[in-house]
């Protein structure tokens, strides 16, 4: 494993780890865990403006639900099965889907609310075998940003062609210009009519199309109960991971039951589009901390400067600095201690933190702060202009 693997940067840089005695499991540490909060509010305000509502879903269902929705019948091997104290047989969830459609069936849906959009960060477990984990790429426990749409049957292409649009943003502003994408079409195994995939297939196709989008085809890949397009992106070493999809399906919400009021006054069934713009949120950290080689873009950063006193006698006006940056929203710590000055600025650049802020004697004598960013460039400015020059939000 080279350095630049992610699974070695994760342990260099501490930001999360797995072991032998619960594979696929990621227990993510304080540096991790704020790069993937940072990730995840960046795509919760994405989603809300566009109209999405936020929803959380349970993680423990019963196997009535699952035997219902078809995931008993096509899924059960991925499942982790648990018993209530009843013996009754209840299941981890493997994904949000069916849950989202217990919501949108608690209501009397008219055509004319429809889109109904739902999105969750749903924590989601699958059973898959231990030799086939790698590191933060394949996991058994996984974080999905996971959303749904219901709509009707003549909105289903500029749904989709909205969330290519969203991913096609957001991939440009991490750095990912650059994706494959496959339409992933009617597997063996599966649930619906020849119909029902015809027309599911060909909307997707539709959708990729209008937006100038090409790609290739996967035949049998689909899930059992839709065709996807699955945008794909590389590793440092060239191996290919699926990160976001998108989803037609006509059987989900027809098995469970979801219906709307017709303009004629009868139910009709909505269409149901799955989709998540990085997957697993873990693994598109993975995928960034190898794109970025472990020194993240500044917003991302866990920790995005460092206060550094020159000597102990700076240590009020340090304390002063990292409350000025706390306030601002920006992630600072203090890197004092009995270390020269050049042997801390190596450490916070060996940690991966952008930017120094070094105050001594000229520093606390007229209010102002040296910042020392990652390229060894420094410049000096008032306390009270740092955190404007410093940028502290993500891309909105
Ligand atoms: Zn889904």
């Amino acid at each position: 494993m080279d350095d630049l693997d992610h699974r070695s940067l994760g342990s260099r840089l501490e930001l999360y780890h797995l072991q032998d005695d619960a594979p696929g499991m990621v227990f993510w540490h304080p540096r991790g865990y704020a790069v993937y909060r940072v990730l995840e509010d960046y795509i919760r305000r994405r989603m809300r403006r566009l109209g999405y509502a936020e929803v959380r879903t349970p993680m423990v269902l019963p196997r009535v639900l699952w035997e219902r929705s078809g995931h008993w019948e096509k899924f059960r091997d991925n499942m982790f099965l648990i018993e209530d104290e009843g013996g009754r047989e209840m299941a981890l969830k493997p994904m949000s889907c069916p849950c989202h459609v217990q919501i949108f069936n608690r209501g009397l849906r008219s055509w004319r609310e429809l889109p109904i959009r739902y999105a969750e960060f749903g924590q989601c477990h699958r059973n898959e075998p231990s030799g086939s984990m790698h590191g933060l790429m394949r996991t058994r426990g996984f974080e999905q940003d996971d959303a749904h749409v219901f709509c009707r049957e003549d909105q289903a292409v500029e749904e989709v062609g909205r969330f290519i649009d969203l991913l096609d943003e957001v991939y440009g502003e991490l750095g990912f210009p650059d994706y494959e994408v496959a339409l992933a079409t009617r597997p063996d195994e599966r649930a619906g009519s020849e119909e029902q995939w015809d027309w599911a297939e060909a909307r997707l196709a539709e959708a990729a199309q209008a937006r100038g989008v090409s790609f290739a085809i996967k035949p049998g890949e689909g899930a059992f109960y839709g065709p996807k397009l699955e945008f794909i992106l590389r590793d440092r070493l060239g191996r290919s991971w699926q990160c976001g999809t998108v989803q037609i399906d006509c059987i989900l919400p027809e098995r469970l039951g979801a219906s709307y009021i017709a303009p004629d006054g009868s139910r009709a069934v909505p269409v149901m589009i799955h989709h998540a713009v990085f997957g697993s949120m873990g693994r598109f950290v993975g995928v960034l901390l190898e794109q970025h080689g472990g020194a993240l873009p500044f917003w991302l950063a866990p920790e995005q400067v460092a206060v550094a006193p020159v000597s102990d006698r700076h240590g009020d006006y340090a304390r002063q600095v990292w409350e000025m940056l706390d306030r601002a929203g920006i992630r600072v710590v203090m890197q004092d201690g009995n270390e020269t000055l050049s042997r801390r600025i190596v450490g916070a650049h060996e940690a991966g933190i952008p930017v120094m802020a070094i105050v001594g004697d000229r520093e606390a004598a007229d209010g102002s702060v040296t910042l020392r960013r990652r390229d060894g460039s420094q410049s000096v400015l008032k306390l009270e202009a740092v955190a404007a020059q410093l940028g502290a939000t993500p891309p909105s």
